[in-house]
């Protein structure tokens, strides 16, 4: 069960899942979402008192075993919407593992799922469209119908 497979994808699952909730976060307020600068000058902090993360409170998995989603310092729990972000991920991946098996389509097709994911949670939570998490999903499309053309009758990039 646990072969190299199935560790890849999960570590590629939850780096996306921590991507998306970093995207997820900046979106809404206008800040780049590449870079570890953020404007501001603000690092990973709670956002109900303020207190400064530690390495191991918003890394992946690491945060989900030691800090179960609640702040160490004033035990407000964290927004919901990062959990399933990063867990959503993880269980996006599986699923696709099943009906695709491993290779490089099922990680193209996972940046696709991920993407949904991202939007449909700014959707739910902000209850309005935003262009950059749309042009994420778009690009996802992109890569996905540039990878699966038919090769014998278009030019073809990847085959
Ligand atoms: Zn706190």
């Amino acid at each position: 069960m646990f072969d190299i497979e199935v560790i890849s994808l999960f570590i590629y699952a939850v780096l996306a899942g921590n991507a998306a909730t970093t995207a997820f976060f900046r979106i809404p307020r206008n800040i780049p979402i590449n870079g570890w600068k953020i404007v501001g000058g603000k690092k990973p902090h709670c956002s109900n008192c303020g207190h400064l993360l530690r390495f191991w409170e918003y890394l992946p998995v690491l945060s989900w075993i030691f800090t179960k989603w609640r702040c160490s310092y004033c035990g407000s729990k964290t927004d919901i919407a990062y959990p399933i972000l990063e867990i959503g991920s993880v269980v996006i991946i599986f699923v696709l593992y099943m009906f695709l098996g491993f290779g490089e389509r099922i990680v193209i097709n996972f940046l696709f799922f991920a993407a949904l994911l991202l939007n449909t949670m700014l959707f739910v939570r902000h209850k309005r469209i935003f262009l950059k998490s749309m042009a994420i999903m778009l690009s996802s499309i992109i890569v996905n119908l540039v990878y699966e053309v038919d090769c014998d009758r278009w030019i073809c990039l990847f085959k």
